[in-house]
């Protein structure tokens, strides 16, 4: 049974009693191998299969047995906007739909996200068969914090889009996730250098494949041997996030205050010192430096 939104705008969907389904199926990211017995049966029984490029989900077919019989549809990044109105249509009128991507889950930095959230959107079922996804593989054997991480995707090529990214990450505490191209990797991690130079990181290359290869060690160092040989292949880079921040005492805010407007800075320069130097919030210092001054002309 399909419930639809209830009082407080939640959809839940479960049991569905027609028989049409979306399912996001993960496929090998390199190990062919990797695919599970679930992710074949439904390849093998599914209506139509979406995937990103034909020709490369031939040869997953082909090397499993799977017989492709006009089921292979493309759906990819230019027209995922558009298959969108015909895989629902497809799954109200009761076909069981199978989207895989080239390799790996969909929708994790490739196509699907939007098909999934039109077929939900349309009260219809969606549901996964999971498996194979390089973040997860490379973060399981990054030797990094696995609790608490967060994935950034492609970091993008423009150096300010990047720089931008690289703001937020000197006060983020969670392991940091992201895909890198191997044509990047130097640029990347020289600028991650720059800023990071004692952190750990971990370069996964190649997983599951022949060359599979992890570096390990300080940015610094990672950063030289990427700089002096060259890296192929398929990349994911995993980042331990900024030490865990102490939470900053009224004492030391008081001190740096004192000692800033002791020195001769206006309060409002006092404030933006303390700022830059202790990283502390801009209207709370304001303000305890407000009350400063008047506990002065007290
Ligand atoms: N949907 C995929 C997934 O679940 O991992 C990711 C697709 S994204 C377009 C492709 C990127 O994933 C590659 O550029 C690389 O950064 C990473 N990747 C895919 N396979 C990999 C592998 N075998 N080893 C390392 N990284 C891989």
């Amino acid at each position: 049974m399909v419930v639809g939104p209830n009082e407080e705008g939640v959809v839940r969907n479960e049991n569905p009693t027609s028989r049409g389904q979306l399912m996001v199926v993960a496929t090998p990211i390199g190990n062919l191998g990797d695919l599970s017995a679930r992710a074949l049966a439904l390849l093998q029984s599914a209506d139509v299969v979406y995937c990103e490029d034909t020709r490369h989900s031939r040869t997953l077919f082909s090397a499993h047995g799977i017989s492709a019989r006009q089921r292979l549809h493309a759906l990819h990044e230019h027209n995922e906007a558009s298959q969108c109105a015909e895989i629902v249509e497809r799954v109200a009128q009761g076909e069981q739909v199978v989207l895989i991507s080239d390799a790996g889950t969909p929708g994790i930095s490739d196509p699907g996200a939007r098909v999934v959230a039109a077929v939900i959107a349309a009260g219809l079922d969606v549901s996964t068969a999971p498996g194979p996804t390089a973040l997860i593989g490379a973060l399981s054997i990054s030797g990094l914090d696995t609790e608490r991480f967060v994935m950034e995707g492609f970091l993008g090529r423009k150096v300010g889009e990047r720089a931008a990214r690289y703001e937020g990450w000197h006060r983020e505490e969670r392991t940091i996730v992201f895909y890198e191209s191997p044509q990047r990797l130097a640029t990347t991690l020289g600028e991650l250098a720059e800023r990071f130079p004692d952190r750990r990181v971990a370069v996964v290359r190649e997983l599951t494949k022949l060359h599979e290869e992890v570096l390990r060690g300080s940015v610094a160092d990672v950063a030289a041997v990427v700089a002096s040989r060259e890296i192929l292949g398929e990349i994911v880079v995993v980042l331990a996030g900024a030490p865990a921040q102490t939470p900053l005492s009224d004492e030391l805010i008081v001190a740096a205050l004192n000692e800033h407007m002791a020195s001769g800075l206006s309060l409002r320069d006092a404030v933006n010192r303390v700022v830059e130097q202790l990283g502390a919030s801009h209207r709370e210092t304001y303000a305890r430096a407000l009350r400063l001054r008047a506990d002065e002309g007290a």
